[in-house]
């Protein structure tokens, strides 16, 4: 079959990859002069499994409506004259209930769980390096009423499968000695050693490059402008190539993943996903003093803050704003995070020469992802993947890959059509 899909983010490129090893022919439709350019370009790169609770649950309502009118609040709201922002609001607000958090999660944790075995066999199968650290993830607690209702969460994931460890403050410093300056204030954290972490856009560069190797074709700087479908098939994708020509390409089968990006695209098929921007901010600062910067990767939970080692780079992620499809930089934002890591790891980088970054999450209000086919017999989503779209590509491009092929896919997981 001859497939189009449609974004080489992590999630497009890792799609390709596998329905090309399942024998398809392939091409990668990508604005961008190259693949992982947007939101998979400086993540907060924590492959993370066992942390990976939807942001819809009762106490992020709360967090919500403490940090209004804070600019500097590691959420931020602000309301917009966009139907599609309120509709999503309040999806998001009965995404909350806790019998959609427990349903939420398990498919989460599925897709995620399936998903690092097979980033793990890829990696193994390609040899692809992306300054990868097998040294789990950590969550770490200044605050009590944090930790406490960390330490439910961790028992609600152990319930998964998730081996999830709750630690005290000495041992948060025995598996991160570079926390040590932050021991008076550290109340306590959880550890899961199968995390781990990874520049997510060196893979996706590598992966897009041992594709083309493979026979796949990677069209850049073209810019994909309309479906064009009838009689419930999609005939083809109008395009704009970088010459400025437009052009109408055809296939079997389309996929789409275009991120942030895609509900504008389907909306005009009468396909409405429930997908809106979550803007996130990422510092990478060069480390000077190696023994002081961390290596496991770890994540600030009151700051709402992820932190990777890259090789000599360290890279801090976090926050967000549900404010439209900017990506502009917001300096307060930015300097609240280089404050945050410069008092815990005060030395250990060059903070003057941070390089900052924002990319647009794409939220849907449960954080599970739209994996599957459409009612449009040859047209597959691929998208949506949120808060955990890294952790989450290589499993949802080799589920989609055996759906596409007409395989049952390996992973237990509801499967989009129904919404769509
Ligand atoms: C600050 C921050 C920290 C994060 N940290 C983590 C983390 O630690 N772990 C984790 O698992 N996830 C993390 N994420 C989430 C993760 O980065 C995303 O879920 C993931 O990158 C989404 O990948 P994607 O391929 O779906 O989208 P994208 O990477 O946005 O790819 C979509 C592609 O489609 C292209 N495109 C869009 N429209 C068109 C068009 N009309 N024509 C042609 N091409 C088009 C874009 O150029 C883009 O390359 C983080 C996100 C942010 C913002």
């Amino acid at each position: 079959m001859n497939v189009i899909v449609l974004g080489a983010g992590v999630v497009g490129t890792a799609s390709a990859w596998y329905l090309r090893q399942a024998g398809h022919e392939v091409t990668v439709l990508e604005r961008q002069p190259g693949p992982a350019l947007e939101t998979s370009f400086a993540n907060g790169c924590q492959i993370s499994v066992s942390h990976a609770e939807p942001w819809a649950n009762p106490a992020s309502l709360l967090k919500v409506v403490r940090s209004l009118g804070r600019e500097d609040a590691p959420l931020l709201f602000r309301l917009r004259a966009d139907p599609l922002q309120w509709r999503w609001c309040l999806r998001f607000v009965r995404e909350c209930r806790p019998a959609r958090v427990a349903a939420n999660l398990r498919q989460i944790v599925a897709i995620a769980d399936y998903s690092r075995r097979s980033l793990q066999a890829l990696r193994a199968e390609t040899g692809i390096e992306h300054d990868n650290l097998a040294r789990g993830i950590l969550h770490f607690y200044t605050d009590q009423r944090e930790f406490d209702r960390a330490c439910r969460a961790a028992a609600a994931m152990r319930e998964l499968g998730c081996p999830r460890t709750t630690i005290d403050a000495d041992e948060v410093v025995r598996i991160e000695p570079a926390l040590g300056g932050a021991r008076p204030r550290l109340v306590g954290g959880d550890f899961t050693a199968s995390d781990e972490s990874g520049d997510v856009y060196q893979f996706t560069a590598q992966l897009a490059v041992r594709g083309e190797a493979a026979g796949i074709g990677f069209r850049y700087n073209t810019t994909v402008t309309r479906l064009l479908a009838d009689a419930g098939k999609v005939r083809g994708v109008e395009v704009i190539d970088g010459e400025g020509r437009h052009r109408v390409l055809h296939a079997d089968a389309f996929v789409i993943a275009l991120g942030s990006f895609s509900p504008a695209l389907l909306a005009p098929l009468g396909i409405r996903l429930m997908i809106y921007p979550g803007k996130g901010y990422s510092a990478t600062y060069p480390v000077l003093d190696a023994a002081a910067a961390p290596t496991v990767s770890l994540t600030d939970d009151g700051h709402k803050l992820v932190l990777s080692r890259l090789g000599s780079r360290l890279r801090v992620a976090g926050t967000c704003e549900l404010n439209g499809y900017s990506r502009a930089l917001n300096t307060v934002r930015c300097e609240a995070i280089t404050r945050r890591v410069r008092e815990l790891f005060p030395g250990a980088c060059d903070y003057d020469r941070a390089r900052y970054w924002a990319g647009l999450r794409p939220l849907t209000p449960s954080n599970v992802p739209y994996i599957g086919r459409t009612r449009h017999a040859n047209l597959y989503l691929n998208t949506g993947h949120g808060t955990l779209g890294w952790t989450m590509a290589c499993g949802s491009g080799r589920a989609l890959a055996d759906i596409v092929s007409g395989r049952r896919p390996e992973v237990a997981f509801a499967f989009s059509g129904s919404a769509t």
